[in-house]
């Protein structure tokens, strides 16, 4: 380990400078070797162990701050590969490393305007923008937050605001509240539920239909039932799309019967709500205008790091209501509704200056960068599903509505449902550890599936053919090791 530089060292411009400038190149470097060169491992495979030891040795020796950048560039799983298609983390556009080099440097705390001038003015820029896809109109506005979990939060906690019976941010829980949401939801809606108090009872899940839709159809009966057990219901939570297969709910029948039983609707668009940006895709978020909030994840098909997060308000006032508190030391007049003091409205205190990100990449390469990308992702995922269904010995679980694509390998219809899904876990195992592709598995029904989310704008189709082709090897020697053992 280096030591005994000085602080003024520390902060040198030309050391600076220098590191600077050779870093580029490694990360150029880096980059086109992922999309150009062949045998380009995507995932380093090190088990957790072995690379806390790595770590912890690594510390105690000397190295240049490049050599240890590199190694760590090296040892991190690769989302700008073309054969990466796992969790739905973005590939980041390259000017959001430079962008985050600048934002990293100035700090700007963001939470009100002094710490954040051009933070807060981009960031309503760039939720103004937003919002217009989605479809609000004037009255709306929205907020930049750290991830969509907590965008959730924050919705949720806004909804109880206008729609409980009495103020629980003031008085305490006093009332048995709850929400309503399919049962294919992500996890952090029921931890939002959870954090908010309303426990077990207070988190109604709906059952969903064969295409992994909400039954709205069921949501009168659940809400009388809810009512029947003492439970007042405030908010509807709309999936757009789900976390598993990527299905988008129906919000327009959502929206219908949360105005007809004044409930909140918040649509939980982390995912799929980038597809307000296509003109091609947006239908599948129909109705979405309607919602009373809506969250989405930048740094899910939008090209941004993590975490950012836009959460819009139909009517952005409420928004104001849902953290007022008093903070002397940070504002003069804590009712006053100032766009410009992001702390008014959001969980953080400190935020990172995370519309720059959105911004810059919209600068950089057009308005209509977004579109392209969902557009892309979206029509791939189609073509890997066409391959799959193509093959005999491979079942597509679900036609993709998104860039979420789930299926099995079924060598033959006699084998049942343990021996499947131990193959298929077998072959997503040795898929990764060869290094090969990145993809990821999950459990729908009782039944494991393999599970591609086509992130990468550049991966093609012979990526895919290539990775059906690597499945079906893989599965060949998982099997043929079987019947030579017995
Ligand atoms: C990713 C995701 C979340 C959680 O968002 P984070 O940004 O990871 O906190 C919530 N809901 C859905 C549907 C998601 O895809």
């Amino acid at each position: 380990m280096t030591t005994g530089q000085s602080l003024a060292e520390v902060y040198d411009a030309e050391q600076f400078r220098a590191i600077g400038k050779e870093l580029i190149d490694v990360l150029a470097d880096h980059l086109n070797d992922l999309q150009h060169k062949e045998g380009k491992k995507v995932y380093p495979n090190h088990a957790p162990e072995d690379e806390l030891q790595f770590w912890e040795d690594d510390l105690k020796q000397e190295s240049t701050p490049i050599q240890t950048l590199t190694t760590l560039l090296n040892r991190s799983q690769q989302t700008q590969h073309p054969k990466y298609m796992g969790h739905q983390t973005a590939v980041p556009a390259p000017i959001s490393a430079l962008t985050g080099m600048v934002t990293s440097l100035v700090n700007n705390s963001t939470g009100v305007f002094e710490m954040g001038p051009a933070s807060n003015a981009m960031e309503r820029v760039v939720t103004d923008f937003t919002a217009k896809k989605v479809g609000y109109n004037s009255s709306a506005s929205g907020i930049m937050t750290s991830g969509g979990s907590l965008a959730n939060l924050t919705a949720l906690l806004a909804a109880r605001k206008d729609k409980a019976p009495h103020n629980v941010w003031e008085e305490g829980h006093n009332e048995k509240l709850a929400v309503l949401v399919s049962e294919e939801a992500h996890y952090c809606i029921d931890r939002a539920a959870r954090i908010l108090g309303l426990g077990d009872k207070g988190i109604i899940k709906i059952p969903v239909d064969h295409n992994f839709k909400i039954r709205t159809d069921l949501l009168p009966q659940y809400l009388d039932k809810a009512k029947a057990d003492g439970l007042h219901v405030f908010c509807v939570i709309g999936c757009a799309g789900s976390t598993a297969t990527g299905s988008y709910d129906d919000l327009d029948v959502l929206a219908e019967f949360c105005e007809a039983y004044n409930l909140w609707l918040h649509v939980d668009g982390a995912h799929g709500g980038a597809v307000v940006f296509s003109e091609k895709y947006k239908d599948l978020t129909k109705g979405v205008e309607k919602a009373d909030s809506v969250a989405i994840d930048f740094h899910k098909m939008l090209m941004t790091p993590v975490l950012s997060t836009a959460l819009m308000f139909k009517e952005g006032n409420k928004i104001y209501r849902t953290f007022a508190q008093r903070a002397q030391y940070l504002w003069d007049s804590p009712e006053t509704e100032e766009w410009y003091n992001s702390a008014k409205r959001t969980f953080e205190c400190s935020k990172p200056f995370l519309s720059a990100q959105v911004y810059l990449i919209l600068k950089t390469h057009g308005m209509d960068i977004f579109e392209k990308n969902v557009n892309q992702l979206y029509d791939s995922a189609k073509l890997l599903s066409n391959l799959i269904t193509a093959k005999p010995e491979f079942d597509l679980v679900h036609q993709p509505e998104s860039n979420i694509v789930n299926f099995r390998f079924v060598p033959n219809k006699k084998m049942n449902i343990n021996e499947l899904n131990a193959l298929n876990t077998d072959i997503r195992k040795r898929l990764v550890a060869s290094g090969n592709f990145y993809i990821v598995q999950t459990t729908i029904a009782n039944q494991r599936t393999l599970r591609c989310t086509v992130m990468n704008p550049l991966t093609s189709e012979a990526d895919f053919v290539e990775l059906l082709n690597e499945i079906e090897k893989e599965a060949t020697s998982i099997l043929g090791a079987q019947i030579a053992y017995v």
